[in-house]
């Protein structure tokens, strides 16, 4: 006999239930800072042809479930090293999920450096596999020694490295992730989100080491909207991998928009151009707000300390005056915020709002001692 009616907390799993979803802020009326968004549409000449590239679009049959045109031109675009292969999935999260459920045995353990991206960790735990992190040094570097100490105490399947990291936005040392790659027990991902910011990449030598799997998303140059992030690696493990996706999760529209703005790489290397130049502006503009310490960043964001007020009351005086942006929470990130570069003039009316912010808060004696 059943004991009442059924429930959710009677039928799902406990790490379901434990669960608080991933939030996506309200942005209604303000300036869109909060997401590492692109803040450039598509250029308006490319508008029609885009447009009519959709026109023949068959949305009554699925889409081509191997995508493969699409996968042509990612490899060309993106040079993909001969011989490796692709994964695509609905945005990198997708990959993320699909990777950590393939690995998810019994006992099994995923790893990452934090503060570092959300979703690791938040997949991991609704998937019930064990998460474990290992803090950042307080300039946000890799502690090469508790890494290496983790990687033989947990033996983690999967270690999640950010390259760029998010939310502090440097990249780590290239030869202590050499070092990691060759220690690791399991794979070892280099999620380069933000790759066309940053310059710098393992995807030449994704063959190279046997563990080694890169993704990359076009999200962050400019095609959000279309949720589109894949995965290179080699063979032997994309294929077992591949079983997982669900045959059509490219839909039809992503293929041939991806597509067509794959054909015009171009343009979005020249946003992202743009966007670089910008952060070093941005970057410039907050250290001169008094009480404010922008850290280095390779990516399209910047993530910031403030002394005084907290926080809190920079995020709220913010939104206020019509600015959204990130405010930071958890070990390593007391007073930090991240703010997505945007065009000059959103930079300008942020920065702005900031001053005001920040100077009209009466500064504490000693508050420039919170900065680590
Ligand atoms: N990786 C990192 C490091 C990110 O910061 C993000 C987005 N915030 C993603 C992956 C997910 O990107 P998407 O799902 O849009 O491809």
């Amino acid at each position: 006999m059943a004991e009442g009616p059924p429930s959710p907390q009677r039928l799902l799993r406990p790490e379901v239930l434990a669960l608080a979803a991933y939030s996506v802020q309200d942005s209604s009326g303000c300036i869109k800072l909060d997401a590492m968004e692109n803040p450039y549409p598509w250029p308006g000449e490319l508008t029609e042809g885009w447009l009519d590239s959709l026109r023949g679009v068959q949305a009554n049959r699925y889409p081509d479930a191997e995508a493969k045109a699409l996968k042509a031109s990612l490899r060309a675009a993106l040079q993909v090293p001969e011989g490796a292969a692709l994964l695509l999935g609905n945005g990198s999260d997708e990959l993320i999920q699909l990777l950590t459920m393939a690995v998810a045995k019994p006992g099994c353990t995923v790893l990452a450096p934090e503060p570092t991206f959300v979703m690791y960790r938040q997949v991991a735990s609704f998937l019930g596999v064990r998460y474990r992190a290992v803090p950042l040094t307080a300039d946000f570097a890799l502690d090469g020694p508790a890494m290496l100490a983790a990687l033989r105490e947990y033996l983690p399947a999967v270690l999640w490295i950010a390259y760029p990291n998010n939310p502090s936005g440097n990249l780590f040392s290239r030869e202590l992730l050499l070092a990691l790659l060759d220690s690791a027990p399991g794979l070892v991902v280099m999620d380069e989100a933000y790759h066309p910011f940053a310059g710098e990449s393992f995807l030449p030598q994704v063959l190279d080491h046997p563990n080694l799997l890169v993704m990359r998303t076009l999200s962050k140059a400019g095609l959000a909207g279309l949720r589109l992030g894949l995965l290179v690696g080699h063979p032997r493990w994309l294929e077992q991998l591949e079983k997982l996706r669900l045959p059509y999760n490219i839909n039809v529209l992503t293929q041939l928009s991806a597509g067509f703005a794959l054909a015009h790489l171009e343009r979005m290397s020249a946003q992202a151009a743009v966007i670089r130049s910008e952060r070093e502006r941005l970057c410039a503009g907050l250290a001169r707000v008094p009480g404010v310490r922008p850290y280095p960043s390779a990516a399209n964001f910047v993530l910031f300390q403030v002394s005084s007020p907290v926080a809190a009351v920079v995020f709220e005086g913010l939104r206020e005056r019509g600015v959204l942006i990130k405010l930071m929470q958890g070990p390593g990130l007391t007073g930090c915020l991240r703010v997505t570069v945007g065009t000059p003039a959103e930079n300008a009316r942020f920065l702005a709002a900031l001053h005001e912010v920040c100077g009209a808060a009466p500064r504490l004696p000693g508050a420039d001692a919170w900065f680590r």
